[in-house]
C-alpha cells in the first residue's frame, strides 16, 4: 500500500540523520493501528493463551498472569527453556508501569539487560511495539521510559553495589538463581524497595530457571513468595521447530532436562525423605500393570497449598514392584476433583479408588458417590503421622521397588517428593495421595508390609471396604 505524502515532508525525513530515521520509523510502526496487540486478555487467567476471537494471536496463558491478590511480594516464575519468561517480564513491566514512576530491571551481566530484557526478540521493545506503545531507551545508561513517564533503570548483577541507592517500586530480576553475586544484589535491591504504587507494597518478579542453591530454596520458602513452577511442555506449542530441536530434544529424559525442562530442583533437601537418586523412571504402559488404584487426598487442612487435592494413579508391575502412572493433582471443587479421580479410574481400568478418611466422617467417599461412581472404594484411615506412614513407601523406593512412568508429567509429584521437610511446610497433598496408592497395592497384596502401614484398615473386606449403593454410574445420588 503507498500514501501520497507532500514532498516537502518525505525530503525533510530524507535528510534525517539514520538513527532519527530509525526512530521514526520504530515509532510509526508502532503506532500502526495493525499493532494494537493486548497481552492479558479478557479471559483473564483462566485463558489458555491460544488465539481465539478478538486476540487472533499467542498472548498471555495462565502462569505468565502476575498472582492474584496483592498479598504477595515475590512472583517466582521458575521455569523451563522456552516457557517465555522474558515476554512475561516485559509485559508485567508495561502493566506495573501504571502505577509505579520508577522500576528495578537486573540482568545477570550487563549485556544481558540490553540484549535480552530490552532489545532481544522478546524484551520491553518488542512488547512496546507490540502493544502500539511509544517508548525511549537509552542504552548508554540503561533506562528505559515508557509512554506515560515511568522508568525503568537496568542493572547488572555484576555489580550488586550499583544497586545501593537508588529506590524501586518494583523490580524484574532475570536468572536470578544463576547470578554470581546474588546474595549482595538482593540485599541491596531490598533496601531501595520502597517507592508506593502497587496496591500492598512493592513487587519482584523473579524468573529463572532453577538452580538449587541457598538463596533459591530462601526465596521458595520464603512465606511471601508465590512460587509458579513453568515445564517447557506448557509452551512447546509457541517453540519454532527449529529450537525445539536443537534446545529442547536432546534434554528430554536427561537428569539436566528435568532441571531445564521441567524446572524441577534437583539436589537433595536436608531433612527430605526421598533424595532426587530415588527417583526412578522406567518405561512401561498401563496394560504391563497388574492391579490398579486411584488415591485422593483431599484438599482442606489449614496448611498453605492445602487448597491442592493430590490424585495419584499407580500400578503393580510384576510381583513386589509398583509404577507410579499419572499425577492429577490441582486445585478443583468437590464434584471436580471426584470426577477427574473417576476419569482416570476408568482411563486406566483401576480395580479401586483409594480416599483417606480423616476429617468430616464419610465427606471423601459420599463426594465421589455424589459424582456417580459406583465402583469400589477403600477408605484408609490416617491412624499415623505422615511421616510414619510415607517412610515404608521410601523404603520401598530405597529397594527401587517403585518406578515413575517414563513420560509422565510428574514434575511436581517429585519435586514435592524431594522437597517435604516433615513437620516442616506445607501439607503435601500429591505425596499423601502417592502413599495411599502404593501402601494400598503393597499391603493389599500377599507381599511383606512394612512397618508402619495400619494394614488393618486397608485389606479389601476390612473396615475401610465399602459396599455397592444402589444407583447406577453417574446416575442421580439417592
Ligand atoms: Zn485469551
Amino acid at each position: 500500500m503507498s500514501i501520497a505524502i507532500d514532498p516537502e515532508i518525505l525530503a525533510r525525513i530524507d535528510a534525517l540523520p539514520s538513527k532519527a530515521k530509525d526512530e521514526l520509523y520504530r515509532r510509526i510502526q508502532a503506532q500502526s493501528s495493525a499493532n494494537h496487540q493486548v497481552w492479558y486478555c479478557r479471559k483473564g487467567r483462566s485463558c489458555d493463551g491460544y488465539p481465539h476471537e478478538g486476540v487472533p494471536y499467542p498472548h498471555a496463558q495462565d502462569y505468565q498472569w502476575p498472582p492474584p491478590g496483592i498479598s504477595w511480594d515475590i512472583w517466582f516464575m521458575m521455569c523451563g527453556r522456552g516457557t517465555g519468561k522474558t515476554r512475561t517480564g516485559s509485559n508485567y513491566l508495561r502493566r506495573v508501569k501504571e502505577k509505579v514512576p520508577r522500576i528495578a530491571m537486573v540482568g545477570r551481566r550487563g549485556p544481558d539487560v540490553r540484549q535480552i530484557m530490552v532489545e532481544g526478540p522478546s524484551g520491553l521493545i518488542r512488547a512496546c511495539e507490540l502493544a502500539g506503545e511509544t517508548y525511549d531507551w537509552k542504552p548508554a545508561l540503561r533506562e528505559f521510559t515508557f509512554a506515560n513517564g515511568a522508568k525503568v533503570f537496568g542493572y547488572s548483577a555484576e555489580e550488586p553495589n550499583s544497586l545501593r541507592g537508588p529506590e524501586h517500586g518494583a523490580a524484574w530480576l532475570d536468572e536470578p538463581c544463576h547470578m554470581d553475586y546474588i546474595d549482595d544484589v538482593w540485599d541491596n535491591l531490598q533496601l531501595g524497595l520502597r517507592v508506593a504504587g502497587l496496591p500492598g507494597g512493592a513487587k519482584v518478579l523473579l524468573t529463572s530457571s532453577p538452580l538449587p542453591n541457598k538463596w533459591t530454596k530462601e526465596r521458595i520458602k520464603d512465606a511471601r513468595t508465590v512460587l509458579v513452577r513453568v515445564p517447557t511442555s506448557r509452551n512447546e506449542h509457541n517453540l519454532d521447530e527449529s529450537y525445539r530441536r536443537r534446545v529442547i530434544d536432546p534434554l528430554r529424559g536427561t537428569r539436566k532436562g528435568r532441571q531445564e525442562l521441567e524446572a524441577q530442583l534437583l539436589d537433595d533437601v536436608v531433612g527430605a525423605l526421598w533424595k532426587e537418586s530415588l527417583l526412578k523412571r522406567e518405561v512401561f504402559t498401563v496394560e504391563e500393570l497388574g492391579r490398579r488404584v486411584v488415591a485422593i487426598d483431599p484438599a482442606g487442612s489449614t496448611a498453605k497449598r492445602s487448597d491442592e487435592t493430590g490424585i495419584i494413579s499407580a500400578g503393580k508391575l510384576g510381583a513386589e514392584r509398583y509404577g507410579v502412572l499419572r499425577d492429577l493433582s490441582g486445585k478443583f471443587s468437590p464434584n471436580g476433583w471426584a470426577t477427574a479421580a473417576i476419569n482416570e479410574y476408568e482411563r486406566i481400568n483401576a480395580d479401586a479408588i483409594v480416599v483417606e478418611r480423616n476429617f468430616g466422617a464419610d465427606m471423601v467417599r459420599d463426594n465421589v458417590r455424589n459424582a456417580g461412581f459406583t465402583g469400589r472404594i477403600i477408605e484408609v484411615r490416617a491412624s499415623h503421622g505422615k511421616e510414619v506412614r510415607a517412610e515404608p513407601i521410601v523404603g520401598l523406593y530405597e529397594q527401587e521397588k517403585v518406578v515413575h512412568q517414563e513420560g509422565a508429567d510428574l514434575a511436581d509429584l517429585e519435586d514435592e517428593q524431594m522437597t517435604w521437610v516433615p513437620g516442616k511446610g506445607a501439607s503435601p497433598n500429591r505425596v499423601d495421595a502417592l502413599v495411599w496408592a502404593i501402601t494400598e497395592l503393597h499391603g493389599g497384596g500377599t507381599g511383606d508390609v512394612a512397618a508402619g502401614i495400619p494394614r488393618g484398615s486397608l485389606r479389601p473386606g476390612g473396615p475401610g471396604a465399602t459396599r455397592k449403593l444402589p444407583f447406577g454410574r453417574r446416575g442421580r445420588a439417592v
